[in-house]
């Protein structure tokens, strides 16, 4: 009996583990293939300058899971110019211009547009994230 739950535990673990893992692959993939495209500076100030330059999710990935690899929603910036703002005081004026910049960028009406995306985006299941993983990486090489 006791064995039994102990190895149930197991699996549970090494399974979510996996799933965390193929999760940041793909986070890793996508920053590479968004660099690639878009030339790595921040968005927002439009410069290779600012300091520690990475994806910033316009809607937050923990509220909106399904936006998590959307390229719409993901925007190359700052952490220190400006994502750290949006993130902690959103009312701080580092914040208010990344803000700005997202509604030059995306539009004014970039929420609904990023809710609408929502809505037509499956759970992500393993399946999912295997297939999306390898069709970065094809990307990737090309
Ligand atoms: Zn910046």
């Amino acid at each position: 009996m006791k064995i039994r739950t102990c190895s149930i535990k197991f699996r549970k673990i090494k399974s979510n583990s996996d799933r965390g893992q193929l999760i940041k692959s793909i986070d890793k993939l996508l920053f590479s293939i968004i660099k690639k495209e878009r030339g790595g500076q921040c968005e927002i100030h439009n410069s290779l300058l600012c300091d520690s330059i990475a994806p910033m999710h316009i809607l937050a990935k923990g509220e909106h899971p399904r936006l998590r690899f959307s390229r719409q929603n993901i925007i190359l910036a700052g952490w220190f110019c400006s994502h750290y703002w949006t993130h902690h005081n959103a009312d701080h004026p580092k914040a208010v211009y990344a803000f700005q910049r997202i509604r030059e960028l995306r539009g004014k009406n970039y929420k609904d547009e990023l809710a609408r995306t929502e809505a037509t985006m499956p759970k992500f299941n393993m399946i999912y994230l295997k297939t999306l993983e390898m069709a970065l990486k094809k990307q990737l090489e090309t």
